[in-house]
């Protein structure tokens, strides 16, 4: 069996507001090092422990150079993913031998209601993002690539205002409510003790089921991206990609039929429009 898990911070609870990684950096890793430590511990404490032949982490917030590589001496199956910029952003080097992806300390998309730090991807550049219609987070657009590759998403940690926006299209998902959003940068941290708890619980939950009975979340091809930038010279950097449409002054599209390049054709959009002075 393994497992591989893509670990974001903003929903790791005890966290709130990105102001806290300048003044107090040290207590953000250590928040997201005792949620991903948790997470480990419940796996090796399970039944299924013995049947564990790797478990990789991606640290996929921001540089990727949030966890401190001492977590890999919790056990010699663990392998620790960092550094930025990498391809496939938050899923680098995932492949069909996976048997369950995990995201841990995710959130909401951009422009959620009450979403504690809600954004997608980048939150200075994009405005809204949609895949044939459908509006978009990076849970969402990650547990698609996923489910491209074949692997299915068994658990997911983050804010009440995440679990809302996943329980329609990831029904089947173990989920670790952190904390209730009171704003964008404000939030109701739980209780470390209830939070380990119910890791706990939903490891052992998830770990239960075959890769086979949880099922798969896939886009069926053809597939349309849609990005609104927050700003129309971001759609002009934007624009230059091949193959894009622009829809009106901070919108474009982009059309594929296969999700590996839509994936990709995402973070290169991005990185795009930072191209671009405002
Ligand atoms: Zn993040």
């Amino acid at each position: 069996m393994r497992i591989y898990i893509s670990i974001d911070m903003e929903g790791i609870p005890g966290t709130f507001n990105w102001e806290q990684e300048k003044t107090n950096r040290s207590s953000i890793q250590n928040c997201m090092f005792h949620h991903i430590q948790t997470a480990i511990e419940s796996l090796l404490a399970s039944p299924q422990a013995s049947l564990i032949e790797e478990i990789t982490l991606a640290d996929s917030h921001s540089a990727g150079d949030n966890l401190d590589y001492s977590i890999t001496a919790l056990d010699e199956r663990i392998n620790l993913i960092s550094g930025c910029p990498r391809p496939r952003y938050m899923m680098p080097d995932l492949d069909s031998g996976y048997d369950q992806v995990w995201f841990l300390g995710y959130h909401s998309g951009t422009g959620a209601l009450h979403g504690n730090m809600d954004h997608t991807y980048s939150n200075s550049r994009i405005h809204n993002i949609w895949i044939n219609g459908d509006r978009m987070n990076e849970a969402l657009i990650n547990a698609a690539y996923a489910g491209y590759i074949g692997v299915p998403v068994g658990l997911v940690s983050g804010d009440e205002t995440l679990k809302e926006e996943l329980l329609f299209y990831l029904p089947w998902i173990e989920y670790i409510t952190t904390k209730k959003a009171i704003a964008k940068f404000s939030a109701k941290n739980y209780s470390q003790k209830l939070v380990d708890k119910q890791i706990k619980l939903s490891v052992l939950h998830t770990l239960t089921r075959t890769k086979e009975e949880i099922p798969l979340f896939v886009f069926e091809p053809p597939l349309t991206l849609k990005i609104e930038f927050n700003h129309s010279s971001m759609a002009d950097q934007a624009e230059l990609m091949p193959y894009t449409k622009r829809l009106d002054g901070r919108t474009i599209e982009y059309h594929t039929d296969d999700y590996a390049i839509l994936f990709e054709a995402i973070m290169v959009l991005v990185y795009l429009a930072q191209t671009t002075p405002m």
